[in-house]
């Protein structure tokens, strides 16, 4: 079957997994109004309609003021154990509903602490310690699990502006809340301000831990080749946020594959924030045809409008090429680039191929 005809309704069916899944990026605009009328906080729109107009139109004013007054709008709404328990319950449902039968949930801890400086968050008297933060969205996720069935790990991120301190604050609780299902230490953010180097002494807490790194790398700015170069080399990353050029230099792809780091390619994200014209400028094709581990993941699906199932729809409208079976072997990376044991890696490719009616890895 060719690409052209690959149903929207097809890929939606098939059991699909999501690596780069930022909490506060998946936040539906009915929760937030939900949150906002419990908790008695003005938006600055009248419906769910008009507020995902905003979102829409924020991005238009960069990608800084995307962070500071989209991602600062949503998390001004989590700074409690109770809501952070909700809007992480609400996520697996998020995932349920798009038949995505595993995920890895990130987000950034300083960003929920009751005292976050972005967007009209209060100086809350309740202030939470990373820990605290952690754990509550370790419950909602768990509920979740148990109502949905969707099983979830979670990347505790370094959101990259903070000083070298809170980075390493956070390093320290990602470790301490491995057995709240924290699989892996993350570097997310501002990329283009804040380079990789900044958090060197953070990650370095992790290489003694069975904790793993996945860091932003190669999305935006003017260094995104040194960038990954650095999250390599000083940062040991196992897996790369975007890297949308990795396709373009032959010393990356290199790089990449001697140390089978897989990339969490973000297309409609790349898409949605204007840093890319068309999809095919990640050479999807030439990754899988070098055996990197390339995966399709959503990145901040409520937030930019659109599911993991839009993502990869529209990466087989654009990429004529990719047939049901290419989307299979991506979700097959997937599952190998995951950051779950060997065994439960195994039994997740067993599903999936399950969903592609075939048999067993
Ligand atoms: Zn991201």
């Amino acid at each position: 079957m060719n690409a052209g005809a690959i149903k929207r309704s097809e890929i939606k069916r098939l059991p699909k997994i999501d690596l780069h899944r930022h909490l506060d990026g998946d936040v539906k605009t009915e929760i937030l109004f939900n949150l906002a009328r419990k908790d008695k906080v003005h938006l600055p729109a009248k419906n769910s309609r008009e507020l995902a107009e905003y979102f829409k139109n924020i991005k238009n004013t960069g990608l800084a003021n995307l962070f500071r007054e989209g991602f600062g709008l949503v998390t001004s709404l989590m700074q409690t154990p109770e809501n952070l328990a909700i809007t992480a319950y609400e996520e697996v449902r998020n995932l349920y509903n798009d038949n995505i039968i595993y995920a890895e949930i990130q987000f950034a801890p300083q960003y929920h602490t009751g005292e976050s400086v972005y967007y009209k968050h209060r100086n809350g008297s309740q202030k939470n310690s990373y820990e605290e933060v952690i754990k509550s969205v370790w419950r909602g996720l768990r509920q979740g699990e148990r109502d949905f069935g969707v099983k979830t790990n979670i990347i505790v991120d370094i959101g990259r502006e903070a000083a070298p301190e809170i980075g390493i604050a956070v390093a320290n609780a990602a470790i301490k809340c491995m057995k709240y299902n924290v699989v892996a230490l993350g570097l997310a953010t501002d990329e283009a301000n804040f380079p990789p180097e900044r958090h060197k002494q953070a990650f370095q807490l992790t290489f003694n831990t069975e904790l793993k790194r996945s860091v932003h790398a190669g999305e935006f700015g003017n260094q995104l080749h040194k960038n990954i170069i650095t999250s390599i080399n000083d940062l040991k990353a196992d897996r790369l946020g975007h890297a949308r050029i990795v396709s373009q230099h032959e010393d990356l792809l290199k790089k990449i594959k001697e140390n089978n780091i897989g990339i969490e390619s973000c297309p409609e994200s790349n898409i949605f924030t204007g840093l890319i014209k068309s999809r095919q400028e990640i050479g999807i094709k030439k990754l899988l045809d070098e055996n990197v581990l390339v995966s399709i993941n959503s990145d901040d699906p409520a937030m930019f409008g659109y599911t993991l199932t839009d993502t990869i729809y529209k990466l087989c409208k654009e990429e004529t090429w990719l047939d049901i079976e290419g989307v299979r072997r991506l979700q097959i990376n997937a599952a190998m680039s995951s950051f779950l044991k060997q065994d439960k890696k195994k039994a997740l490719i067993k599903l999936i191929n399950k969903g592609y009616n075939l048999d067993g890895a």
